[in-house]
Parts: structure tokens; sequence; C-alpha cells
């Protein structure tokens, strides 16, 4: 059976929940678009990603097949099976309002993935303050060694896909990512499907 795929409109974000073993299959259809992901325990909204623990139990930037997404709490909460671009960020939060009048000098409302990931979990009960990191879908941010980080285009073309297993029941925040230099410019959609447990 081909799961039902959904589309996450350009700069708009959504959530869903996923059982322990459910496959959730994230998809860029044109290209060069990040997908912001964040993820909790579904018995513990305070029990969600930490990109510091995903690091130091990693040991790497550079997470792709294989690689867990750990909880702050030492949780298992999703691993990479399948990842045809393997370049993704887990260093840097999701863009917000704040973000762009720090480094960008935006004046008024500018979309951004924490709004669309507070908006898009508040109906399964997670509060903005739980939300911290997300691992930075098909983003690529360049690490000097001598320190300085850039963000840099994403590698990803279209079709290009990263799949993520439930390791426990989640509540899982995706945004289609509101960040003109995130996304070399120009705003496009993420697909999604979710493929059941087996
Ligand atoms: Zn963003």
């Amino acid at each position: 059976m081909t799961p039902m795929r959904r589309r996450i409109p350009p700069q708009s974000g959504t959530g869903l929940k996923l059982a322990a073993g459910d496959l959730l299959v994230i998809i860029d259809p044109d290209g060069e678009q990040v997908a912001d992901l964040t993820c909790f325990s579904d018995d513990d909204h305070t029990d969600g990603l930490s990109s510091g623990r995903t690091i130091d139990y990693n040991e790497t930037l550079r997470l792709t097949t294989g690689n867990v997404l750990w909880s702050r709490r030492s949780r298992r909460l999703m691993t990479i099976v399948d990842d045809t671009c393997g370049v993704h960020d887990i260093l840097l939060t999701p863009c917000s309002l704040e973000m762009f009048a720090i480094l960008h000098g935006q004046q008024g409302h500018h979309p951004s993935c924490l709004e669309n990931l507070v908006v898009g979990l508040r109906p399964f009960g997670v509060e903005e303050r739980d939300i911290a990191a997300t691992l930075n879908v098909f983003m690529n941010v360049a690490v000097d060694p001598a320190g300085p980080i850039a963000v840099l285009p994403p590698l990803s073309t279209p079709g290009t896909r990263t799949v993520l297993r439930a390791e426990i029941a989640l509540v899982v925040g995706v945004t289609a990512c509101s960040a003109e230099q995130s996304n070399n410019g120009s705003f496009k959609p993420i697909d999604l499907e979710v493929i059941p447990a087996q």
C-alpha cells in the first residue's frame, strides 16, 4: 500500500503523533528546502529533543543513516534509517521572529519555524517552553575548524528524502522553513509520509 503523502505549504508547519516503530518520511519535493523537525515523548512533553545529547552520543555533527535523536533525559526518540541527502543541521535552533530581528534587522512580523511549531504542536498539548532543539533536515551549515559557521544552500534536490523511525510514542513537529538564507532565497513545500509500524 502506498502511504498517504501530506504537504506542508511553504513557510508553515504541522504536528502529528507517531507510535513506536512508525516511519516518518520527510521529502523535499522541489529541492533546496529545509524542514525543521522536533519531537517529544508522548508521555512527557518536557522530555524532547536535545541537540547537545544528540551530538554527544553520536559523536558527530553530521547526522545520517544509523544516527539516533536523543532526548534531554537521554531517551532514544528517533533513528535515521534512510537518508539520500546526508547533510542536515543539529546546531541551530528553529528560526524565530527574534532571530530575524537580531541577525537581519527585520521589522515587524516574519513567518518562522518557531511560530509554526508552536501553532502546529498546540493541539497536541506541547507548550512553547517545551520547544528547544530541532533537527534541521536538509539544512547545510558549514563549520570551519577554527570556529566560524556559515549557512549555505541545502544540497537536497527534488525528491531527496530522509526517513526516521520513532523509537517510542512521540509527538512530532515539522516545518517548511521560513528563513530566506536557509533555503537559497525561496520558499517551497515539504512533503511527509507516515508508514505505520508493521
Ligand atoms: Zn526555519
